[in-house]
């Protein structure tokens, strides 16, 4: 280790964070850097240094690579780790780190390069006898070519963007007429996102699971595998869920897919933490998808099982240290899965939300939880950066075991303030099906009707505990002690009325009367009236006797919000102010407005034009991805309100609309 003293870091969030705690028990220096929007972030203030690079859209900061170097210099940091994303897999970037002196924590240059197109590096595997999906992945991109070519292949097939990742610019075409549609949005998602609009075209497989190999590569010619991961369970062709092993993965297959890595990453000439991915199919043939030249975001897994810190391995390699440990002495140890916390509505086809998290808590942390995060209470989810919350990471002997520690961890995280995709989480653990490793890619489409189920209105009990965690907490408020008993006057039976409004466009109002009546409340909520004494601790959690069913939940206030954590399941609602009468219109309903910041790229219906509900009317990027969004119902498109290439804000109203 001694050839690196100081470590940068050019990421943010919880991967900086993360290689800052490793670098810092090796005794490393560390520095980190920062935009306008990051500088009280958690990653900041973990680091011994940090310094400023620019505004807060990664263009202008985390993807310039000179104020990243200036920012080494200025700070003697004599090594750079990229972490994921951002300059991770840029091979220019790791160039340029070398050519200053410094130390890249990553794999060659050259081997960036090899792995950086997909379809460039397709055309390296097949040579190397690594096994690929049938496809097109040549130069030619003429649109009728690609055509043909799709038909040869045979439908259903799947377009990816060359300089693709994270799901971007990939759509599904079913059939000859899908097909330009479906080629024409990959091409602009893959130029807005990658500044590249080259594709390949990929026979769309039925059934199969994202197994993916760990491996690690020295500069003295060691090259291992560190096991699988199956990130199967995947939203817009994203990982949600990871674990590793793979569930019934074959020993034999495991080590045709292990030596099969290797063998990719010894025909680049590999040095470094490296991921082969591959889909694995139903009979047990498995194909080369693309290398990730970096660590990847479900490393943890693969350290639980390992017993290895991934990061430390990183930097021992990059200081030219042969690698800690030979194939032989590897070996898997238990079970673990991770969760990826998004801010994002499930319920919204998984939208990325942005907002503040007005409350953030997490399960204790020991041998069998780990936490990736890299916010705190507080922060914010901005439209600039992944809108990733944290990585909860489970481990125990097998299994099953980890599936219950993975419920219990769950149901012990809370967020408030935004939309995330804790419950959803919660119903995917608790599935028979995953239970069961039923696992393919297809996971949350075959059983969107029980991860998603309909919103459905609060019960009584539900109702019961939002009025008595408001009721209890104005009653231990220690201001004006009137104000503190709400609007109960003594001992004397007294009647309360709390409205309480559900977030969204077509949020129903729920109306609750609370009566107190020495010592406890008669709460009548949704056609019901309950018996109701319960505590408050200072710390949200509420202990309450309904009917004589002792329940415990947490109840979080925020502003005029207060959330409930409750069995499971996250509710917020909205106090209604009764001086304002009735419980204001969010408007909203039967328009159709941007659902968060972005830009117009396509708009799908001409001034006046007549529509039917759910027809898809303008396309709106934001966050990278592409959000098309239909008529709320059957009517008219009155007028439209901006052109292609405008820049919107959240809740503007997109185009005029008359329902019918
Ligand atoms: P990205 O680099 O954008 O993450 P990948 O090439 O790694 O894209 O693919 C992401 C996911 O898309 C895979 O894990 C898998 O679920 C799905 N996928 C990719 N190729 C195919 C295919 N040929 N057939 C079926 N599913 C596929």
């Amino acid at each position: 280790m001694s050839r690196i003293s100081k470590v940068l870091i050019a990421n943010r969030g919880e991967i900086a964070v993360r290689v800052i705690r490793t670098a810092r028990r090796l005794g490393l220096g560390t520095v980190a850097v920062y935009s306008d929007a990051d500088a009280n972030a958690l990653h900041v203030a973990s680091a011994d240094e940090a310094v400023h690079i620019g505004p807060a859209p990664a263009r202008e900061s985390y993807l310039l690579a000179d104020r990243i170097l200036a920012a080494a210099k200025a700070t003697g940091a004599n090594a750079i780790h990229p972490g994921y994303g951002f300059l991770s897999e840029n091979a220019d970037f790791a160039e340029a780190v070398a050519a200053a002196g410094l130390i890249f924590i990553g794999p060659p240059a050259s081997a960036i390069r090899a792995m950086g197109g997909k379809s460039e590096a397709k055309a390296l595997m097949e040579t190397a006898g690594v096994p690929l999906v049938p496809g097109y992945h040549g130069e030619d991109q003429d649109g009728a070519l690609l055509a043909q070519e799709a038909a040869r292949i045979g439908f259903p097939v799947l377009i990816k963007a060359s300089a693709g990742g994270g799901g971007k610019g990939m759509k599904v075409a079913n059939s000859a007429e899908e097909f330009p549609a479906a080629l024409a949005s990959a091409k602009r998602e893959a130029k807005a996102s990658f500044g590249d609009d080259r594709v390949l075209i990929e026979k769309y497989l039925a059934r199969p699971r994202h197994v993916e190999i760990q491996v690690f590569a020295d500069s003295h010619g060691n090259c291992v595998y560190l096991f699988e991961r199956d990130c199967s369970i995947q939203r817009r062709h994203q990982k949600v869920v990871e674990e590793a092993p793979a569930p019934g993965m074959d020993p034999a297959i495991r080590a045709r897919m292990g030596q099969a890595a290797v063998a990719a990453a010894q025909a680049i000439g590999y040095v470094g933490a490296g991921t082969v991915e591959f889909l694995l199919d139903t009979d047990g043939a498995f194909y080369f998808m693309e290398m990730n030249t970096r660590l990847q975001v479900e490393h943890p897994v693969t350290e639980k099982i390992t017993g290895q810190d991934l990061v430390e391995w990183q930097l021992r390699v990059a200081a030219g240290e042969p690698l800690p440990l030979s194939q032989d002495q590897l070996t898997i140890n238990g079970h673990a899965i991770e969760v990826r916390l998004y801010a994002e509505d499930p319920s919204k086809g998984f939208l990325p939300q942005t907002g503040r998290l007005a409350h953030l808590r997490f399960p204790e942390q020991g041998q069998h939880v780990r936490v990736d995060t890299g916010v705190r209470s507080g922060d914010a989810i901005s439209i600039f950066y992944d809108p990733m919350i944290a990585k909860l990471i489970v481990w125990d002997k097998d299994r099953d075991s980890a599936v219950r520690r993975l419920e219990k961890a769950l149901a012990e995280t809370e967020i408030a303030g935004l939309n995330a995709n804790v419950p959803f989480l919660s119903a995917v653990a608790a599935h028979p099906g995953f239970l069961a490793a039923d696992l393919d890619t297809r996971f949350i489409e075959r059983y969107e009707a029980d991860l998603l189920p309909a919103a459905s209105a609060p019960d009584a009990t539900i109702l019961a505990l939002f009025a008595l965690g408001l009721t209890l907490s104005r009653r231990s408020g220690d201001s004006d002690p009137w104000a503190a008993i709400g609007g109960f006057l003594l001992n004397l039976p007294a009647t309360e009325r709390i409205d309480w409004a559900e977030a969204g466009e077509e949020g129903a109002t729920h109306s609750v009367m609370v009566t107190w009546k020495r010592g406890s409340f008669s709460i009548a909520a949704a056609g019901e009236t309950l018996s109701v004494s319960g505590c408050l601790s200072s710390d949200g959690t509420l202990s309450a006797n309904l009917d004589g069913r002792h329940v415990t939940a947490r109840w979080v206030r925020w502003g005029d919000h207060v959330t409930l954590f409750y069995a499971g399941t996250t509710r917020t609602l909205s106090l209604v102010d009764p001086h304002e009468g009735a419980h204001a219109d969010h408007g909203g309903h039967g328009r159709l407005t941007a659902p968060m910041p972005g830009k117009v790229i396509a708009l799908l219906v001409a001034e006046g034009a007549s529509v039917s509900k759910g027809q898809p009317v303008i396309v709106l990027e934001a966050m990278k991805m592409e959000h098309t969004l239909k008529a709320p119902s059957d009517g008219r498109v009155t007028h439209l309100r901006y052109a292609v290439g405008d820049q919107v804000s959240e809740g503007v109203e997109l185009v005029g609309f008359e329902a019918v």
